[in-house]
């Protein structure tokens, strides 16, 4: 692997929507996602979080998922 031509990769909080906290591997110092493992029904197998704005069926469309 060439040293250089990577940016700062570094463990950094994710946090998500639903209040869960994470850590993960980024660029970026700090990110917020809207919906991650611990939320999404896919996950989870319920449904139990309220979709404002269609975030979960466009999060199901970019995985190939149609449960409605
Ligand atoms: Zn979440």
């Amino acid at each position: 692997m060439k040293e250089g031509i990577h940016p700062n990769y570094q463990k950094t909080q994710v946090r998500c929507a639903c209040g869960e906290v994470f850590e993960t591997g980024s660029t970026k110092e700090n990110l917020r996602v809207d919906i991650c493992s611990k939320c999404h029904p896919f996950f989870t197998g319920r449904q139990k979080l309220v979709d404002t704005g269609g975030r979960v069926d466009r999060f199901n469309k970019r995985f190939g998922i149609n449960n409605k």
